[in-house]
Protein backbone atom coordinates (compact mmCIF):
# COMPACT_ATOMS: atom_id res chain seq x y z
CA UNK A 1 0.00 0.00 0.00
CA UNK A 2 1.53 3.69 -0.34
CA UNK A 3 2.40 5.57 2.31
CA UNK A 4 2.89 9.06 2.44
CA UNK A 5 4.72 10.96 5.59
CA UNK A 6 2.61 13.63 7.40
CA UNK A 7 3.00 16.22 10.06
CA UNK A 8 1.79 15.24 13.62
CA UNK A 9 -0.21 19.44 13.25
CA UNK A 10 -2.39 17.19 10.08
CA UNK A 11 -4.41 15.43 11.98
CA UNK A 12 -7.80 16.44 13.52
CA UNK A 13 -10.27 14.45 15.36
CA UNK A 14 -10.31 11.32 13.12
CA UNK A 15 -9.55 12.96 9.89
CA UNK A 16 -5.77 14.31 7.87
CA UNK A 17 -6.02 17.42 6.40
CA UNK A 18 -3.78 17.21 3.29
CA UNK A 19 -1.64 19.55 1.89
CA UNK A 20 -1.99 20.86 -1.80
CA UNK A 21 1.00 18.73 -2.79
CA UNK A 22 -0.05 15.37 -0.92
CA UNK A 23 -2.74 15.90 -2.23
CA UNK A 24 -2.05 15.96 -5.93
CA UNK A 25 0.70 12.83 -4.95
CA UNK A 26 -2.46 10.92 -3.88
CA UNK A 27 -5.11 11.60 -7.01
CA UNK A 28 -2.92 12.69 -9.47
CA UNK A 29 -0.20 10.86 -9.36
CA UNK A 30 -0.81 7.83 -7.36
CA UNK A 31 -4.83 8.15 -8.91
CA UNK A 32 -6.20 6.82 -5.71
CA UNK A 33 -10.38 7.95 -5.67
CA UNK A 34 -11.92 8.84 -2.75
CA UNK A 35 -12.63 5.81 -0.47
CA UNK A 36 -9.00 4.45 -2.08
CA UNK A 37 -6.84 3.82 1.24
CA UNK A 38 -3.04 4.73 1.81
CA UNK A 39 -0.76 5.13 4.74
CA UNK A 40 0.15 7.79 6.93
CA UNK A 41 3.46 8.20 8.65
CA UNK A 42 3.43 10.77 11.06
CA UNK A 43 7.53 10.39 11.34
CA UNK A 44 7.26 9.99 15.04
CA UNK A 45 6.23 6.72 15.31
CA UNK A 46 2.25 5.88 14.31
CA UNK A 47 1.20 4.95 10.74
CA UNK A 48 -2.30 5.57 10.17
CA UNK A 49 -4.49 3.70 7.64
CA UNK A 50 -6.70 6.06 6.04
CA UNK A 51 -9.20 6.48 3.12
CA UNK A 52 -8.96 9.25 0.66
CA UNK A 53 -11.74 11.83 0.67
CA UNK A 54 -13.78 14.26 -2.08
CA UNK A 55 -12.56 17.47 -0.27
CA UNK A 56 -8.52 17.90 0.28
CA UNK A 57 -8.83 15.36 3.70
CA UNK A 58 -8.55 11.42 4.01
CA UNK A 59 -10.60 9.68 7.10
CA UNK A 60 -8.68 7.90 9.48
CA UNK A 61 -9.76 4.30 9.63
CA UNK A 62 -6.97 3.29 12.04
CA UNK A 63 -3.94 3.32 13.46
CA UNK A 64 -1.49 0.55 12.47
CA UNK A 65 1.29 -1.05 14.81
CA UNK A 66 5.00 -0.59 13.65
CA UNK A 67 7.49 -2.72 15.00
CA UNK A 68 10.40 -1.78 12.46
CA UNK A 69 12.65 0.29 15.37
CA UNK A 70 15.79 -1.48 16.77
CA UNK A 71 15.47 -1.72 20.49
CA UNK A 72 18.82 0.71 21.44
CA UNK A 73 18.31 4.64 20.58
CA UNK A 74 21.32 5.74 17.63
CA UNK A 75 23.22 9.03 18.04
CA UNK A 76 25.49 9.19 15.12
CA UNK A 77 27.95 11.87 15.43
CA UNK A 78 29.37 12.36 11.72
CA UNK A 79 32.15 15.27 10.78
CA UNK A 80 31.32 15.87 7.16
CA UNK A 81 33.51 14.66 4.59
CA UNK A 82 34.05 16.00 0.98
CA UNK A 83 31.90 16.79 -1.36
CA UNK A 84 28.31 15.31 -1.53
CA UNK A 85 29.25 12.24 0.80
CA UNK A 86 26.73 13.20 3.83
CA UNK A 87 23.90 12.35 1.47
CA UNK A 88 25.11 8.70 1.73
CA UNK A 89 25.45 8.84 5.51
CA UNK A 90 22.31 10.13 5.63
CA UNK A 91 20.54 7.59 3.62
CA UNK A 92 22.02 4.59 4.51
CA UNK A 93 22.38 5.32 8.27
CA UNK A 94 18.43 5.82 7.87
CA UNK A 95 17.81 2.75 6.25
CA UNK A 96 20.29 1.04 9.24
CA UNK A 97 17.98 2.57 12.18
CA UNK A 98 19.74 5.51 13.33
CA UNK A 99 17.61 7.99 15.25
CA UNK A 100 19.34 11.34 15.29
CA UNK A 101 22.25 12.15 13.36
CA UNK A 102 24.85 15.08 14.68
CA UNK A 103 26.52 16.84 11.52
CA UNK A 104 29.78 18.07 13.26
CA UNK A 105 31.94 20.66 11.46
CA UNK A 106 35.14 19.34 12.78
CA UNK A 107 39.14 20.72 13.38
CA UNK A 108 39.74 19.12 9.75
CA UNK A 109 36.37 19.66 7.95
CA UNK A 110 37.25 22.42 5.24
CA UNK A 111 34.06 23.57 4.30
CA UNK A 112 30.79 24.96 6.14
CA UNK A 113 27.24 23.58 4.39
CA UNK A 114 24.68 25.65 3.15
CA UNK A 115 21.32 25.46 4.84
CA UNK A 116 19.97 23.75 1.63
CA UNK A 117 22.24 20.88 2.11
CA UNK A 118 20.08 20.25 5.75
CA UNK A 119 16.70 20.76 4.45
CA UNK A 120 18.56 18.09 1.44
CA UNK A 121 19.36 16.04 3.89
CA UNK A 122 16.28 15.99 5.97
CA UNK A 123 14.16 15.31 2.89
CA UNK A 124 16.62 12.35 1.99
CA UNK A 125 16.39 11.09 5.76
CA UNK A 126 12.50 11.58 4.95
CA UNK A 127 12.29 10.00 2.18
CA UNK A 128 14.59 6.91 3.59
CA UNK A 129 12.54 6.48 6.72
CA UNK A 130 9.08 6.04 4.56
CA UNK A 131 10.93 3.54 1.83
CA UNK A 132 12.58 1.76 4.63
CA UNK A 133 9.12 1.39 6.38
CA UNK A 134 10.52 2.88 9.34
CA UNK A 135 8.33 4.02 12.45
CA UNK A 136 10.22 7.28 13.04
CA UNK A 137 12.09 9.78 10.37
CA UNK A 138 15.54 10.44 12.07
CA UNK A 139 16.09 13.81 13.26
CA UNK A 140 19.16 15.95 11.67
CA UNK A 141 20.68 18.72 13.70
CA UNK A 142 22.19 22.40 12.48
CA UNK A 143 26.27 21.01 12.25
CA UNK A 144 28.19 22.02 15.24
CA UNK A 145 31.66 21.59 16.33
CA UNK A 146 32.88 18.29 18.14
CA UNK A 147 32.94 20.62 21.73
CA UNK A 148 29.23 21.79 21.23
CA UNK A 149 27.93 18.57 20.02
CA UNK A 150 29.54 16.56 23.31
CA UNK A 151 28.40 19.26 25.61
CA UNK A 152 24.72 18.41 24.41
CA UNK A 153 24.84 14.35 24.31
CA UNK A 154 23.03 13.14 27.51
CA UNK A 155 23.34 9.00 26.63
CA UNK A 156 25.51 7.35 28.58
CA UNK A 157 26.86 4.77 26.25
CA UNK A 158 29.54 6.85 24.09
CA UNK A 159 31.85 5.56 21.73
CA UNK A 160 35.04 7.64 19.39
CA UNK A 161 36.00 5.62 16.28
CA UNK A 162 39.36 5.97 15.69
CA UNK A 163 41.46 4.66 12.84
CA UNK A 164 44.41 3.54 14.28
CA UNK A 165 45.41 2.23 17.60
CA UNK A 166 44.70 -0.76 19.47
CA UNK A 167 41.75 -0.05 20.81
CA UNK A 168 38.71 -2.43 21.60
CA UNK A 169 36.51 -3.21 18.71
CA UNK A 170 33.09 -1.72 19.24
CA UNK A 171 31.35 -4.74 18.97
CA UNK A 172 33.29 -5.93 22.18
CA UNK A 173 32.58 -2.47 23.68
CA UNK A 174 28.90 -2.61 23.37
CA UNK A 175 28.15 -6.40 24.19
CA UNK A 176 27.33 -4.83 28.11
CA UNK A 177 25.18 -2.10 26.44
CA UNK A 178 21.20 -3.55 28.21
CA UNK A 179 18.82 -3.00 25.10
CA UNK A 180 16.57 0.21 25.17
CA UNK A 181 20.08 2.60 25.63
CA UNK A 182 21.03 5.06 24.38
CA UNK A 183 24.02 4.91 22.15
CA UNK A 184 26.21 8.06 20.98
CA UNK A 185 28.73 6.69 18.28
CA UNK A 186 31.16 9.66 16.70
CA UNK A 187 33.19 9.23 13.14
CA UNK A 188 35.54 11.69 12.32
CA UNK A 189 36.41 13.16 8.63
CA UNK A 190 38.83 12.08 6.11
CA UNK A 191 41.65 13.19 7.91
CA UNK A 192 40.96 11.74 11.01
CA UNK A 193 40.20 13.35 14.34
CA UNK A 194 42.92 15.86 15.76
CA UNK A 195 44.31 14.79 19.32
CA UNK A 196 42.81 17.78 20.71
CA UNK A 197 39.00 16.49 19.60
CA UNK A 198 39.90 13.14 20.70
CA UNK A 199 40.89 14.77 24.07
CA UNK A 200 37.54 16.27 24.85
CA UNK A 201 35.78 13.46 23.79
CA UNK A 202 37.23 11.14 26.12
CA UNK A 203 37.39 14.38 29.26
CA UNK A 204 33.39 13.79 28.14
CA UNK A 205 33.81 9.95 28.82
CA UNK A 206 33.83 9.03 25.44
CA UNK A 207 35.56 5.45 24.93
CA UNK A 208 37.78 4.92 21.73
CA UNK A 209 36.58 2.73 19.73
CA UNK A 210 37.71 0.50 16.61
CA UNK A 211 36.05 -0.63 13.48
CA UNK A 212 38.62 -3.04 12.61
CA UNK A 213 42.22 -3.38 11.12
CA UNK A 214 41.18 -1.68 7.64
CA UNK A 215 41.47 2.20 7.61
CA UNK A 216 37.32 3.02 6.21
CA UNK A 217 36.41 6.23 4.64
CA UNK A 218 34.56 8.84 6.22
CA UNK A 219 31.28 7.55 4.44
CA UNK A 220 32.17 3.81 4.96
CA UNK A 221 32.78 3.90 9.03
CA UNK A 222 28.92 5.25 9.86
CA UNK A 223 27.70 2.19 7.91
CA UNK A 224 30.22 -0.49 9.27
CA UNK A 225 30.05 1.19 12.78
CA UNK A 226 25.40 1.28 12.45
CA UNK A 227 25.71 -2.50 11.22
CA UNK A 228 27.51 -3.85 14.04
CA UNK A 229 25.26 -2.01 16.87
CA UNK A 230 22.17 -3.46 14.52
CA UNK A 231 23.40 -6.78 14.56
CA UNK A 232 24.28 -6.97 18.40
CA UNK A 233 20.65 -5.64 19.66
CA UNK A 234 18.26 -6.55 16.64
CA UNK A 235 15.29 -8.41 17.98
CA UNK A 236 15.23 -12.06 16.84
CA UNK A 237 11.48 -11.53 15.93
CA UNK A 238 10.28 -11.93 12.54
CA UNK A 239 8.80 -8.73 10.76
CA UNK A 240 5.11 -8.71 10.28
CA UNK A 241 4.10 -8.69 6.70
N1 LIG B 1 43.02 9.68 7.54
C1 LIG B 1 42.86 8.98 8.78
C2 LIG B 1 41.66 8.05 8.73
C3 LIG B 1 40.35 8.74 8.68
S1 LIG B 1 39.06 7.65 8.34
C4 LIG B 1 44.11 8.14 9.05
O1 LIG B 1 44.80 7.85 8.10
O2 LIG B 1 44.32 7.79 10.21
C5 LIG B 1 37.67 8.61 8.77
C6 LIG B 1 37.01 8.26 10.09
O3 LIG B 1 36.42 6.96 10.00
C7 LIG B 1 37.94 8.17 11.29
O4 LIG B 1 38.12 9.43 11.92
C8 LIG B 1 37.24 7.20 12.21
O5 LIG B 1 36.25 7.86 12.98
C9 LIG B 1 36.55 6.27 11.23
N2 LIG B 1 37.32 5.03 10.96
C10 LIG B 1 37.82 4.63 9.78
N3 LIG B 1 38.41 3.42 9.89
C11 LIG B 1 38.26 3.04 11.17
C12 LIG B 1 38.62 1.89 11.90
N4 LIG B 1 39.27 0.88 11.35
N5 LIG B 1 38.29 1.84 13.22
C13 LIG B 1 37.65 2.87 13.81
N6 LIG B 1 37.26 3.99 13.17
C14 LIG B 1 37.56 4.08 11.87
Amino acid sequence: MQRIAIATSQLQDQQILLTDEQYHYLSRVLRLKAGDRFIAMDGVGTWWLAALEEAQSAQIIEQIAVQTELPVTITLMAALPKGNGFDDVVRYCTELGVSKIVPIISDRTLLHPSSQKLERWRRIAGETAEQSERAIVPTISEPVTCAEAISSITAIYRYLCVARGSNMHLKTAISAVPPASEIVIAIGPEGGWTTAEIEKANCANFQNVSLGKRILRAVTAPIVALSVIAATFEESTPRVS
